[in-house]
């Protein structure tokens, strides 16, 4: 994925070239548009009987894989409202109780356009007896996984590294705890 363009979008010179996957720069009309890093947020939600609550992805990229209920932030909206609105529309329920985990960078290949993020976890509980709704065209449906151990988070069928970084460090934490 080079994220190149034919044309440019301002002036429909050729002479638009990517640089470093950064921005589009323009050398004849000087138009030049930046590629900024997405804020996107992600969920480790709990169950009751102590499993973690993922999504199987109904879209790509990673289709078919897991992840966690989350997505990009809107225009002029904090990560946390952002976590509240993606369960609401992903899960059907608000979660409570966000609490930061930590943030890594992440890749998203997206129709021949390669996005970098910066995922920002979160964990959360659910309200008593909440029924989970999967969203269409979003959400193939939900699994329950325990995570105890590395050999589990290890081998979780995730969509994204990101997220196996943050089980693993969620884990160490939760160990730490006790
Ligand atoms: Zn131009």
């Amino acid at each position: 994925m080079k994220n190149d363009f034919n044309f440019c979008p301002a002036c429909g010179s050729k002479n638009i070239q990517n640089v470093k996957m950064r921005k589009w720069l323009c050398q004849d009309c000087g138009f030049d548009l930046y590629n900024n890093v997405a804020a996107a947020v992600g969920l480790v939600i709990q169950t009751e009987d102590g499993k973690v609550l993922l999504e199987k992805r109904a879209k790509e990229p990673r289709k078919g894989f897991l992840a966690f209920p989350g997505g990009f932030v809107d225009p002029d909206e904090s990560a946390e409202e952002a976590c509240l609105r993606e369960c609401r529309e992903e899960i059907g329920v608000e979660p409570l109780s966000l609490k930061y985990i930590a943030s890594f960078p992440n890749t998203y290949d997206y129709k021949n356009i390669q996005y970098k993020t910066c995922d920002i976890f979160f964990e959360a509980v659910l309200p008593k007896g909440a029924e989970l709704h999967a969203q269409e065209g979003e959400v193939l449906g939900f699994e329950e996984v325990f995570v105890r151990n590395e050999k589990e988070v290890a081998e979780i069928p995730l969509a994204f590294e990101s997220a196996r970084k943050t089980l693993s460090l969620w884990l160490e934490e939760k160990k730490n705890d006790c």
